[in-house]
């Protein structure tokens, strides 16, 4: 008897758009350079941040969040994100996804796709998955296995870091 199994909705993703690991600026807290950094110490890896600008105006609508305008850009409007490959692929991303472990990974890769603010998480997910690939009755964040309690723990963790630098 064969047994049928689902394709993850990021693999299927991946066949039929650019995925959120790919062409997004991803910024990052002090602790993420840091754990990032105590990960990858064996391989010599030390360059994957940098202080860029925004590369696209939807990142500096912030009306919303106060404490994200305050305390990710600095004064000349560029805030601490990770390297691109010259495709503007992030570096960490692999042939099977991200190759950083769960707890590793930027706390805003870790609450994608959940969608929020310094007020906290909302209950629908923000846009950017492809949801037209969902089956009849499937959920978004169910689907990616998403779970707000994960998500309100992070939440916590990434703001609490970005008001320390
Ligand atoms: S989280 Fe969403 S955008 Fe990112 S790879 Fe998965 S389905 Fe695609
Ligand atoms: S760190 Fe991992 S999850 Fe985050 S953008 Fe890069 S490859 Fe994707």
């Amino acid at each position: 008897m064969s047994v049928i199994t689902e394709e993850f909705l990021c693999a299927r993703c991946a066949r039929h758009q650019k995925t959120c690991c790919q062409e997004t600026d991803i910024f990052v807290t002090l602790g993420d350079v840091q754990r990032i950094a105590e990960h990858t110490e064996h391989t010599g890896r030390s360059d994957f941040s940098e202080f860029r600008s925004a590369s696209d105006p939807v990142y500096l609508d912030q009306d919303d969040d106060p404490t994200w305008q305050q305390h990710v850009f600095r004064s000349d409007g560029t805030r601490r994100v990770l390297r691109q490959q010259p495709n503007r692929d992030c570096t960490f991303l692999g042939e099977r996804g991200c190759v950083l472990p769960l707890e590793t990974r930027p706390l805003i890769c870790r609450l994608y796709p959940f969608d929020y603010t310094d007020a906290g998480v909302k209950p629908e997910p923000a846009g950017g998955c492809p949801v037209q690939l969902l089956r009849p009755a499937q959920v978004l964040l169910e689907t990616l296995e998403m779970r707000f309690d994960d998500a309100h723990r992070w939440h916590e963790q990434l703001y609490r870091e970005l008001q320390q630098g």
